[in-house]
Order: C-alpha cells, then structure tokens, then sequence
C-alpha cells in the first residue's frame, strides 16, 4: 500500500532524518583505522537516544546491529562486529531512526584513509547516480525515469547495478511500497505524487552485479568478490520536487 504524507508526517520524516544524518556525521569522523565496527554501531545507539528517536535496523527480521557496517566487498546489511577497521577499506554506512512512529534511512560510502583510485571513483559516480535518482523525485514522474536516470551514471563505468535490493518507499514502516528499481524505462512504472516519501538507493560494484549472501543469512557480498558502494537519501515529493529529509538540521 502506498500512504499518502501530511505535511505533520513530513515534519517527523524530517526530525528522523535529521538524527540519520547525524549518525553520518559522527560515525564518519570516528571511522578511522584501528576502530571496530562495534564502536562505530555504539556510537550510532547513542546518538539515536539523543535525537529521541529508536533505531529501525535492530530487531528488522531479527538484525542484530543499530546500523549496517558493509567493508570492501560487501555491499549491503553488514553487522557491526569486532572487526577493526584498516587503512585503504571501503566503508558503507547504512543507518536509520523512528521519530514518533515514523521512519528515515539513509547510507553513504567513504574510505577509510587512502582508497584505491578505482574504488574512489566508484563511490564518487554512486553519490553522482544517487543524486540523478533524486532530481527525477517529483510529481508526475514515473518510478522508470528514476532507475533509468541512476543506471545511465553506472553505464559509461561498466559497474553492476545492483538488482536484488533495491530503493522503497518509506513512512510508517521502514519498508512500504513502491519498490524502487535502479534500472527502468524513461516513462514507465508508477507515477510519483505529492505526499508520497521514497528511498533512493543505488548499489554500484566495480565488478559483476550479481550478489550473494554470507552463511549469517545477512551480508550481502558481490559474487566476485569486487569493491561495492551504497548512497542512500529518503526524500519526500513535494509540489516544488523533490526533499531531501535525511540531512542536518532536520532535528
Ligand atoms: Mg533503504
């Protein structure tokens, strides 16, 4: 079912996200070499209590962190372990808040030091396609123009778009309907409408954009084994486009 969002909603949307980007924020800062991802995951936990919000990750179907830590070849749903972080990794961020009963979720990609220079540029043009998804959120364009627009920034790069998980629409619960492919057609699929908030998510691999899932039936990792990135904004349709609600200052 896809709700429609009262400008009150949008307010909670926005203090949810507020909090999200927050967790950004400091989380990015304290990844450096030498830190686990658990201190990473404690960390997200308390700024989630200072916002007033709950974390919407721990508990999802039994998950078992407050954010999902995704290293290198990982591409989504990485739990936050005792792994220390080194010099050269890729570091996904995906993470998520509940204000008031309702949801924000976002994800971002950086290095942890110096990256390789095909890694950076990976997770320069997943921002970039990110972004293109995020211009075509407005009302009256269709869910095809969004995925075409983020798969046409993968293309010239030869990188697998990922298909398996993809972005979806958000409010009440963290997971609503549209399904939000990061492929499509220009003019096809459901058309966008004001009051709706979706997530725009592209998962970009250096490699193949075939997946596979660790035996902790949660990490997904690419099948061969190459570097992946993962951005992520949740954004509400508005009459003058597309808002983006997991930013600063939202809380
Ligand atoms: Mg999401």
């Amino acid at each position: 079912m896809i709700t429609t969002k009262s400008t009150e909603d949008f307010a909670r949307m926005r203090h949810a996200g507020g909090v999200v980007a927050r967790i950004h924020e400091v989380v990015h800062e304290a990844a450096q070499p030498g830190v686990s991802l658990l201190e990473l995951d404690s960390l997200a936990a308390e700024v989630i209590a200072e916002g007033e919000c709950t974390p919407n990750f721990l508990n999802y179907h039994g998950f078992p962190g407050n954010i999902c830590l995704s290293v290198d070849n990982q591409i989504v749903h990485g739990i936050p372990s005792k792994r220390p972080l080194k010099e050269g990794d890729v570091l996904s961020l995906d993470a998520g808040a509940i204000y008031d009963g309702w949801h924000a979720d976002a994800a971002i990609t950086f290095g942890i030091g110096e990256v390789s220079p095909e890694a950076s540029l990976l997770i320069e043009v997943t921002e970039k396609a990110m972004w293109a998804g995020i211009e075509m959120s407005r009302p009256g364009s269709r869910l095809g123009d969004i995925g075409h627009a983020i798969s046409q920034v993968a293309e010239p790069h030869g990188y697998g778009v990922v298909r398996e998980y993809t972005g979806h629409g958000i409010g009440l619960q963290m997971h609503e309907d549209p399904q939000v492919l990061n492929y499509g057609n220009p003019g096809k699929g459901m058309k966008l409408k004001v009051g709706m908030a979706i997530c725009i998510e592209p998962m970009f691999n250096l490699g193949t954009h075939e997946t596979r899932v660790l035996a902790d039936n949660w990490t997904v990792v690419t099948a061969d084994g190459a570097i992946s990135a993962h951005f992520e904004h949740t954004v509400a349709i508005t009459p003058n486009g597309p808002e983006v609600l997991t930013v600063p200052g939202g809380a």
